[in-house]
């Protein structure tokens, strides 16, 4: 749906294309591997920092650093949200009750058992 979207108002795609360098003056430049681009608006959606292996950079963190864009520095997220939510001198009066915190934890437990498993698929371990 997406690509026939795009196609309908003439989107180029520049598959196996990585882009280094943006600097702005009037206009951002963005250098890649292959070509230069220039354009009044620039949308970056390289992801986060999760796994290199399948392609994630930080390209995005470092273009907004160079533009003075404040950066929540990145962490692991789901274990911690669930410790965290069960805590309560962390969460006040907004903590988790019990029945939240262990339906969080199962829920959990089968996100990343079901991660495990896409990784070990992707990576042709299983
Ligand atoms: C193992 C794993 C399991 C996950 N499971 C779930 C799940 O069950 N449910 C869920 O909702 N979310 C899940 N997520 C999170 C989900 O995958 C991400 O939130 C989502 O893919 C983010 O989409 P995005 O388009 O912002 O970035 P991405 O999908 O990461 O796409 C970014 C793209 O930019 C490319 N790129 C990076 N740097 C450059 C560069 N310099 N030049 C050119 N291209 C570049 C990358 O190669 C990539 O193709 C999971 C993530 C991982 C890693």
């Amino acid at each position: 749906m997406l690509l026939r979207e795009a196609n309908d108002v003439g989107v180029q795609f520049f598959l196996n294309t990585t882009a280094s360098e943006v600097q702005h003056d009037t206009e951002f430049t963005l250098r890649t591997d292959h070509s230069i681009f220039r354009s009044p608006i620039l949308v970056i959606a390289t992801g986060g920092l999760s796994i290199p292996k399948m392609g994630a950079t930080d390209f995005g963190y470092s273009v907004a650093r160079k533009f003075g864009l404040k950066i929540v520095e990145p962490w692991p997220a789901l274990v911690p949200l669930v410790l965290l939510t069960r805590r309560k001198d962390v969460m006040g009066a907004l903590v988790n009750r019990r029945l939240t915190t262990v339906v969080a934890a199962i829920v959990a437990t089968l996100i990343s058992l079901l991660n495990i498993f896409l990784l070990a698929q992707t990576f042709g371990i299983v």
